[in-house]
């Protein structure tokens, strides 16, 4: 079996936009082009040989595809005119057609598509089957009866995953069929599908133009497949990292690693896993990925909402878990050791330590003199009380919530109060670890700006946007400031040394952060 093709999808109603489209999707790195015939408005068979044509001249191999409305397609001709078609573009030199399994097995059907096939050899048959419902009842048993039917043909295999757990029987069908198959999962869900198609040895994958452009949910646009995930570069040997969280479509993580990897020579590829639910989907995640030795696991970020039971996954399941995320009860850097065991590790404390002594010119030890202000008492909260507590740094929590900033200041024997008193804090260190002046809702600051003086200094774990109102009002108030990038870019260095052993550029991955917050 070949490489896998990168293909893009190409629709539209008129010859002319399918033609703009041809050479956008080759210019931007495409392999190959299907041509989704039942997007033209009226269209015959002298149309689309000239379509057919046209796209060979741009070098690419060229699939038609002629779907019907029950499987996604876009009209609704009769059999027959759909077979004229798809028979037009095998005698203008097509190098695949496309048609429905569940046409196929018609007997008219098959016989004129034989007879076309028999009179271009070159070309070959793709039979098609779609859910978009969910997963197929038995994927296996219909890739069964496609290649008994026509064992020349490719089979594809296209369904929604519903989770992202619900891509790996299509993954496992890829690497273990002895021929040509394709296999998709649409969707959000279905997104890494993908990507890993190529790692798993399918015969092509999807790819879209623009978000917008795609012609089914969760296709990834072709830029982002060469450029970011470095299309070329996969391969089955291709080591697999990613982030595991819900949401993680907005994450920096992709891009800083996959640079990374560009940049050092690295043979692997960071992917986002969107993994919805909590603690039993999280674990069936990494169950379905440990379990599969060909997929190369080297290891993982976690983020909301798994940071706790990734603690709990490498408890269990583990065979090493740091003492610090044991006392802040999360971890977010999960590495899988050769053995396929994994160990549990914080860098979200140690990012934050660094960057305020380091912004701030002070010595770590040096904090156990001062007095911080802790604004919050979530995930981000915790990791930097422990941090704060383990240097002596005497700590008080200000949360909404007033229960659980004293359940907090119990565990880090420390002190609690509510969010609105934060206003009169003695501390020299007011930490925000809210979500407040958060992008979009940019206006909010959890403290007044008469809390700031020339003797404080104002970090805030938020790092989108740059500049928060609460950042902003410390500086006019001439306090000293560390920005939530800072944290962010020294637990990605941090992390990034854990995951894959060897030391990243911080400047590259400052430019990354820098260059995409500028921007936002
Ligand atoms: P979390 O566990 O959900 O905690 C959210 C905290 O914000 C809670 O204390 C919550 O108070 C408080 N909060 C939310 N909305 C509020 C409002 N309208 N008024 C008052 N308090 C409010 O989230 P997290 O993981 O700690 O993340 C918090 C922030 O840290 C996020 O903005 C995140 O981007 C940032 N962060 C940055 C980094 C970095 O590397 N720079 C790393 C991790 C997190 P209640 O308890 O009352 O709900």
């Amino acid at each position: 079996m070949g490489m896998t093709m990168l293909a893009v999808s190409i629709s539209g109603q008129t010859s002319e936009r399918f033609g703009e489209r041809i050479r956008q999707a080759v210019r931007e790195g495409a392999q190959a082009v299907e041509l989704r015939m039942d997007y033209l408005r009226e269209p015959n068979a002298a149309e689309v040989a000239a379509l057919i044509r046209r796209a060979r001249e741009q070098k690419v191999s060229v699939i038609a595809t002629c779907r019907d409305r029950a499987q996604g397609g876009a009209s609704d001709w009769p059999t027959e005119q759909r077979i004229d078609l798809l028979e037009a573009a095998l005698e203008a030199g097509a190098d695949f057609v496309d048609c429905e399994f569940s046409h196929y097995v018609r007997q008219p059907v098959q016989t004129r598509l034989k007879a076309a096939l028999s009179r271009n050899r070159k070309a070959r048959l793709i039979l098609s089957a779609h859910d978009f419902s969910g997963p197929f009842e038995d994927l296996n048993e219909l890739y069964e009866s496609i290649v008994t039917v026509c064992p020349e043909a490719i089979a594809k295999l296209v369904y929604t995953a519903r989770h992202i757990n619900d891509c790996f029987e299509g993954l496992d069908l890829l690497h273990d069929a002895d021929r040509d198959v394709i296999v998709l999962a649409m969707g959000p869900a279905g997104h890494v599908s993908r990507v890993l198609a190529k790692k798993a040895g399918g015969f092509l994958t999807f790819a879209c133009l623009g978000e917008e452009e795609a012609t089914a949910p969760g296709q990834v646009p072709v830029r982002d497949m060469k450029e970011l995930y470095r299309w070329d570069r996969l391969d089955e040997q291709t080591e697999l990292y990613g982030l595991i969280g819900c949401p993680v479509g907005h994450s920096l993580s992709p891009a800083i690693y996959n640079a990374c990897f560009e940049a050092e020579g690295i043979n692997a590829v960071y992917l986002p896993f969107l993994v919805a639910g909590g603690g039993p989907e999280f674990e069936v995640f990494l169950h379905h990925v440990l379990r599969r030795p060909w997929l190369s696991a080297g290891g993982f970020s976690v983020t909301i909402p798994h940071k706790s039971h990734a603690l709990d996954f490498a408890h269990r399941e583990g065979n090493f878990v740091e003492t610090l995320p044991e006392s802040i009860g999360a971890v977010n850097t999960l590495k899988v050791g050769f053995n396929g065991i994994v160990s549990g590790y914080n860098t979200d404390c140690a990012g934050a330590m660094e960057a305020l002594t380091e912004t701030l010119g002070i010595e770590r030890h040096a904090l156990h003199t001062l007095q911080a202000a802790v604004l919050g008492a979530g995930g981000a909260a915790r990791a930097i009380v422990a941090g704060l507590s383990e240097v002596g740094c005497r700590v008080t929590i200000y949360n909404r919530t007033l229960s659980k900033a004293r359940s907090l200041a119990r565990e880090f024997r420390c002190a609690a109060a509510p969010l609105e008193e934060a206003g009169d804090t003695t501390a020299t260190i007011l930490i925000n670890c809210t979500s407040i002046g958060m992008h979009p809702n940019t206006d909010g600051s959890p403290v007044p700006p008469e809390v700031f003086g020339p003797d404080k200094a104002a970090f805030d774990t938020v790092y989108n946007p740059l500049r928060t109102r609460f950042l902003r009002d410390a500086e006019k108030a001439g306090a000293r400031t560390v920005s939530g990038a800072e944290m962010f870019i020294r637990q990605a260095v941090a992390q990034y040394r854990l995951l894959i052993g060897s030391e990243p550029s911080e400047k590259r991955i400052r430019d990354i952060v820098f260059g995409f917050l500028n921007t936002t």
